[in-house]
């Protein structure tokens, strides 16, 4: 579990291809130019969400968010992930079993060479999330790794 793990979110991405990006390929309900994304986002955040870079692990506060709430798109605010789902994955990457209904978009990713993932990514503005391993709790069995900075984080209302 723990190799598996390892493999599949951290140490292939050494063998990653460079300057492949599809982040922005689909039809989106909400669309924005290159400039307009820059000037909204940091440099990191642009990376991942537009270009599908990762964030290093354990860089993300959001890894260690554990209150009651909603993660939300960076890039346009839609609910993605209830709090209820997320789970402490130990891969340094905030992770949950299961999203929100319809929230998001997946495709096959072949960056690596030799491996295929499952890229997600807001299915309204198309920002890249992480990706989804079939490593992850019950119910879903599903592990969705995501970038932290690709989310915003809504605690709910006393
Ligand atoms: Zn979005």
């Amino acid at each position: 579990m723990l190799r598996r793990n390892f493999l599949a979110s951290g140490a292939a991405l050494a063998f990653a291809r460079p300057g492949f990006s599809a982040a922005s390929d689909g039809k989106f309900e909400i669309t924005r130019t290159e400039a307009e994304w820059r000037a909204m986002l940091t440099d990191t955040e642009y990376a991942v969400m537009r270009e599908e870079d990762t964030e290093k692990p354990f860089t993300s506060p959001l890894n260690d968010e554990k209150r009651a709430g909603v993660f939300h798109c960076k890039g346009c605010d839609l609910p993605l992930y209830d709090a209820k789902t997320k789970f402490d994955s130990g891969t340094g990457w905030p992770s949950f079993y299961d999203s929100l209904p319809d929230a998001i978009g997946t495709k096959e990713d072949r960056k690596l060479l030799f491996y295929v993932r499952t890229e997600c990514h807001c299915s309204r503005c198309g920002s890249h999330l992480g990706h989804i391993f079939d490593d992850g709790p019950a119910p879903t069995g599903k592990r969705h790794c995501l970038n932290g900075v690709s989310l915003t984080f809504t605690p709910e209302a006393a």
